[in-house]
C-alpha cells in the first residue's frame, strides 16, 4: 500500500509517500519513495525541498499562501513524468500526524465523521495544533477523495497512564468539566524507539521495562512499563517537563501568575513567552538550537555552558523518577535531534546515572550517531541506546493497520 505521509504544523508541511505492507513490515522493509517538506507555508518566499529514493534533492521558493496549495505542489512533483506516483490515485491512504487525542483516541483510527467532529472538538485543548493538521485533512479529503484518511496521535500512547500519573492537584470538577490533565506528547516516538529497541533483540515490547527520552527541539522522557506508557514529562500541553529549545518545561506555575500579572499582554504575552522565548533561547538570550549553544559552551560563554548544564539536569532528574515509578529499567534510549546526534550531552546525563549502574562507552558513544547503537559497556547493568526515531514510518504502518483490521501490536 502506498501511503501518503502528512504532517502539517501551523506555517510548514512535512510529507513522507512511504511504501508498506504485512511482510514489508514483518521484513521492517517498507520503502520511503519520496520525501520533502514546505517551510514558511502562508509567505511569497516559501522553501521547497523534495527528494526521490536515488534521486538528487530539489529545492526552490516561491510562494505558497496555505496547506492546500503545500500539498497540491506536493503532489505535483510526485506525480511528475518519472515521479514517484504515475497518478494521485495510487495513493491509497493517507496518514496524518494529529497532535492531540484527548480521552477519546487511545490509538489510531480511520477519520470519518464521528472522529472528525472528535478532533475539531478537541481543537479547545490544543489550538496552536489540531487546527493545522486538520487543514491539511481538508486539502488531501479534496485532492484525494478517494483515499482513506488515518489519524495518528501523538498522545494516544500516552492514555495507558493511571490517575496517580495524569491527575493534577487541583479541584477534581477542573478535570472532568475543562478535561485538565497531564496528556502527553512525542506519543509516536516514544512508542516506534521502544518498539526498534524491542525488535533488534528479536523481543516484544512488553518484554521491557524502558525510559525512552526524546530530546529534539521539543523535548520529553517516557517510562513505558511492558509496552504501555506510564508516566511522562509533557503535562496538559507540550511546555511541561524538560527544557526545551524554546519552552521553559517545568516551572512554579506561581512565577507564571507573578508574570501574567505584569505582563500588557496577559495571557497573550505569556503563550508567546512560555512557547517561543523560554528554554534554551530564554536562557542564552538568543538560540534554542543545541548545536549553536554546545559550541558556545565550548568557546567558554557561560550562559551556554548554564543553559546546557540545566537541560542535562533535567534530563537525569526525569530518568531518576521514572527508574523508581518503574521499579527499574531494562534500559535507557536516546532519540531526536540531540539524543541522536550530540554525543556531549548523552555522557554529560550519563555520567549522573552511575547509581543506576550505567556505564558509558566512550568511542560507542563518540561513534552513535544517527544510527542504532549501544553507548554502554557489555557491563553496564543499564544499557543505554541511541535509536533514531521514524514517526513517519509508524504513521505510515498505523495507516495500513487500520485499513487493513489489523491490531495494533
Ligand atoms: P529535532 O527537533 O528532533 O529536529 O531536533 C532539533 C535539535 O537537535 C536542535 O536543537 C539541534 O541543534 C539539535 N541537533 C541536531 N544535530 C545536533 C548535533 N550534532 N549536536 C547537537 N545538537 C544537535
Amino acid at each position: 500500500m502506498r501511503v501518503l505521509v502528512l504532517n502539517c504544523g501551523s506555517s510548514s508541511l512535512k510529507f513522507q509517500l512511504i511504501e508498506t505492507s504485512r511482510e514489508q513490515i514483518a521484513q521492517n522493509n517498507d520503502r520511503v519513495l519520496a520525501h520533502g517538506a514546505v517551510e514558511r507555508v502562508g509567505s511569497d518566499d516559501a522553501k521547497f525541498t523534495y527528494q526521490m529514493a536515488g534521486r538528487e534533492k530539489e529545492e526552490k521558493q516561491q510562494a505558497v499562501k496555505d496547506q492546500k496549495q503545500a500539498i497540491q505542489l506536493a503532489f505535483d512533483h510526485l506525480t511528475a513524468p518519472g515521479g514517484a506516483l504515475s497518478h494521485p490515485q495510487d495513493v491509497e491512504a493517507v496518514g496524518h500526524r494529529i497532535v492531540h487525542g484527548g480521552e477519546a483516541f487511545h490509538e489510531s483510527v480511520i477519520i470519518d465523521d464521528r472522529v472528525l467532529k472528535d478532533i475539531e472538538k478537541l481543537s479547545d485543548l490544543a489550538p496552536l495544533h489540531n487546527p493545522e493538521n486538520l487543514k491539511g485533512y481538508y486539502a488531501s479529503r479534496e485532492l484525494l477523495p478517494d483515499a482513506k484518511q488515518v489519524a495518528v496521535f501523538d498522545t494516544s500512547f500516552h492514555q495507558t497512564m493511571p490517575p496517580r500519573a495524569y491527575l493534577y492537584g487541583l479541584p477534581y470538577e477542573f478535570y472532568e468539566r475543562d478535561h485538565i490533565r497531564k496528556y502527553g506528547f512525542h506519543g509516536t516516538s516514544h512508542r516506534y524507539v521502544s518498539w526498534r529497541f524491542a525488535m533488534l533483540h528479536q523481543k516484544k515490547r512488553a518484554d521491557y521495562k524502558l525510559i525512552t527520552c526524546h530530546l529534539g527541539n521539543g523535548c520529553s522522557v517516557c517510562a513505558i512499563d511492558h509496552g504501555k506508557s506510564i508516566d511522562t514529562s509533557m503535562g496538559f500541553t507540550p511546555m511541561d517537563g524538560l527544557l526545551m529549545g524554546t519552552r521553559p518545561g517545568e516551572i512554579d506555575p506561581g512565577a507564571v501568575l507573578y508574570l501574567a500579572q505584569r505582563d500588557p499582554d496577559g495571557a497573550q504575552g505569556m503563550e508567546k513567552l512560555l512557547n517561543h522565548k523560554a528554554g534554551l533561547a530564554g536562557l542564552t538570550n538568543s538560540t534554542g538550537d543545541m548545536r549553536d549553544i554546545q559550541k558556545r559552551s565550548a568557546e567558554g560563554d557561560q550562559r551556554a555552558r548554564d543553559a546546557v548544564d540545566v537541560f542535562c539536569y533535567r534530563v537525569i532528574q526525569f530518568i531518576g523518577s521514572y527508574a523508581t515509578v518503574l521499579n527499574g529499567a531494562d534500559a535507557i534510549l536516546f532519540t531526536g535531534g540531540i539524543g541522536e546526534n550530540s554525543s556531549e550531552i548523552r555522557a554529560q546525563v550519563c555520567q549522573g546515572l552511575t547509581w543506576l549502574g550505567v556505564e558509558l562507552d566512550a568511542a560507542a558513544n563518540d561513534q552513535a550517531r544517527g544510527k542504532d547503537a549501544r553507548i554502554t559497556t557489555e557491563a553496564s547493568k543499564t544499557p543505554v541506546w541511541v535509536i533514531p526515531t521514524d514517526e513517519e514510518l509508524l504513521i505510515a504502518r498505523d495507516t495500513f493497520r487500520c485499513i487493513e483490521g489489523i491490531p495494533h501490536p
